[in-house]
């Protein structure tokens, strides 16, 4: 299975706490015998397929607007490059998705990048651009956030009617947490399910995303985007185990249905659940992940936690991938 990871990933890291994840991944997902491609970098063009053309080429130049500003303050050459290439890994996955069933980046899918501005460290949306990037191969493409907060920023892209035009695609939402839910109209919801699980069971949580999945199937998906965030772990109520069986629900999914898969990280962070966020700094060590190391308390979401939650999707993805490669046809 093809993984896309490129060290530029990484370049505006100094400024993005939580992009150094995918160094620490690519690292674990070498020691475990995998391999990495580099991905090709976004273009203004790709990105203006979806978002607003002044806004991508402020971007682009690297001007400092309040739309450019809103994601991550500062708008800088290093972060530009990381965008580029997170993006780019995107839309590597999907191409390669296209031909060969499964392939993942180890990017996020920048959920709340909305049309002409970015919002909560997301300045261009590569979770819709490369659903639409599926839909224009003549897929029916399935998008599954599972990131713990809303994708609104994606519903407000999708929604709009030049490209609902496009062809067919569904998203699916659930949240945990109502960050950057504010764009979802309940009049223009349908076929776009958005699900907000506040306070429940494990096992509720499980329920919906098998109902997302039937959804998906009773729509004839054949091309499913999963963002595959584990914050819903690391910041909210749900266990490590429940975040296993939910990335081998969908894998295993995946293959009883023949369905083509790109998959990207999103969310999850190192933290700590009584002083969120503290613990980076006393953890850190880009050297060095050991998921020997694992500590027994797992409130405790330590770097090694986290990549071990993150390699959760890539080896249920890996499976499937190994189980769907034959019967994938060209
Ligand atoms: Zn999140």
């Amino acid at each position: 299975m093809k993984v896309f990871y490129s060290s530029d990933y990484v370049s505006s890291s100094g400024k993005v706490e939580t992009v150094k994840k995918s160094r620490w991944i690519s690292k674990q997902i070498r020691r475990e015998g995998g391999m990495l491609d580099v991905p090709r970098l976004m273009t203004a063009e790709d990105a203006k397929v979806l978002h607003d053309s002044y806004y991508v080429d402020d971007l682009f130049a690297v001007r400092k607007t309040s739309a450019t500003q809103a994601a991550l303050g500062d708008w800088d050459t290093s972060l530009l490059k990381s965008i580029q290439a997170s993006n780019g890994g995107v839309l590597s996955a999907v191409e390669t998705a296209l031909k060969e069933g499964i392939a993942g980046s180890l990017s996020s899918g920048l959920h709340h990048a909305n049309y002409d501005r970015g919002r909560g460290y997301c300045t261009i949306n590569g979770l819709a651009l490369g659903a639409i990037q599926a839909v224009k191969a003549g897929k029916i493409v399935g998008i599954l956030d599972v990131d713990a907060h809303c994708g609104g920023g994606t519903f407000a892209l999708l929604s709009h009617p030049s490209v609902m035009s496009l062809g067919e695609f569904y998203s699916y939402d659930i949240s945990s947490n109502d960050y950057d839910s504010e764009d979802y109209d309940p009049s223009k919801v349908d076929p776009n399910r958005f699900v907000l699980i506040k306070d429940q069971k494990e096992d509720d949580y499980l329920q919906e995303v098998q109902k997302a999945l039937d959804f998906f199937k009773s729509k004839n998906v054949n091309f499913l985007m999963h963002n595959a965030g584990m914050d819903s772990m690391t910041d909210d109520q749900f266990s490590e185990e429940t975040m296993q069986k939910r990335e081998e629900m969908i894998a295993d999914w995946c293959v009883a249905h023949r369905i083509s898969c790109c998959w990207v990280l999103a969310g999850g962070y190192v933290s700590n659940k009584e002083s969120p966020r503290n613990v980076l700094e006393a953890t850190e060590d880009l050297n060095d992940p050991d998921l020997s190391k694992l500590p027994v308390d797992h409130s405790r979401v330590t770097r090694e936690v986290l990549i071990e939650l993150h390699m959760k999707t890539y080896r249920a993805m890996k499976k499937a991938f190994e189980q769907l490669k034959p019967l994938i046809k060209n």
